[in-house]
């Protein structure tokens, strides 16, 4: 049985940590992103980048693991936007950012971080060019995970923020990484934004992720990929997640082997 026989990919949307840049510095894992260039070429797909990086560490890793450069750049989990112009420079999507700056309300990244830092003990902000107007971030030890959970969701209620949150591991560390965010945007609403303004149908698009950062953008009604180093735990609530099973790829290939392999799998071909 073949479940793309009526259906043309026309994205590849992609996460880069963990997910397309290498996870081992082996010659595999380089000819991995190698051929996931030319299947874009070939199949002539959209490529977009889906980060939690900013702007500028994106662009570091495109330049350190020569990665193909992308159509667009959703980055800050979704937060921020940016398009290639003809000359291949990229510019910011200001119409994205004043929509979800209005979302906000009278929220800031400064208001929120000392919110946030005196009510909840385990919680240190992150670098500052990890932040930007739209997304506040923290690290927080691993083993703390379930209290920070709750505490960050009930602040968010009890003073009615318009705002939410996800939280995912940093794949090097092992550490709990915070983001607060408008609400509702996160990789998937970012992902059908971007979709909308092109008439691309979100079904035509294959997402690659390895965290739970990604999961909002694999049960969006896209096609997905999970490469084979996410955890046990987020391969069972992703397949619970998800409204037909023939549109995820759980791939056994780490990082962008698993992620050529799941495009192959949507595309209809076979190694
Ligand atoms: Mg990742």
């Amino acid at each position: 049985m073949n479940l793309n026989t009526n259906l043309t990919v026309t994205t590849l949307a992609t996460d880069l940590d963990g997910t397309l840049i290498p996870v081992h510095e082996t010659p595999q894992q380089r000819a991995a992103v190698k051929h996931l260039g030319s299947l874009v070429e070939e199949h002539s797909l959209q490529l977009i980048f889906v980060t939690g990086r900013s702007f500028a560490l994106t662009f570091e890793a495109i330049t350190q693991f020569d990665l193909p450069h992308p159509a667009s750049i959703l980055c800050d989990v979704g937060s921020t936007m940016w398009h290639r112009r003809g000359d291949g420079s990229y510019e910011p999507d200001r119409d994205y950012e004043q929509a979800l700056l209005d979302r906000m309300g009278r929220w800031t990244n400064a208001s929120i971080q000392s919110a946030l830092c005196e009510r909840v003990e385990w919680l240190t902000p992150q670098d500052p060019r990890q932040q930007t107007p739209l997304k506040c971030s923290f690290d927080f030890p691993h083993r703390a995970l379930s209290a920070v959970r709750e505490s960050v969701a009930m602040w968010i209620v009890e003073f009615d923020c318009p705002l939410a949150f996800t939280i995912s591991r940093d794949p090097e560390t092992g550490d709990g990484l915070l983001d607060i965010l408008p609400i509702d945007v996160n990789k998937g609403s970012a992902i059908h934004w971007w979709a909308t303004r092109r008439s691309i149908d979100p079904a035509s698009i294959v997402f690659a992720g390895d965290s739970g950062n990604d999961t909002a953008a694999m049960t969006s009604g896209v096609r997905a990929v999970l490469v084979g180093n996410a955890d046990e735990q987020l391969r069972g609530e992703t397949k619970d997640a998800m409204r037909d099973q023939q549109w995820l790829y759980l791939a056994d290939g780490i990082g962008p082997e698993g992620v050529r392999d799941g495009l192959m799998y949507h595309l209809g071909r076979r190694g």
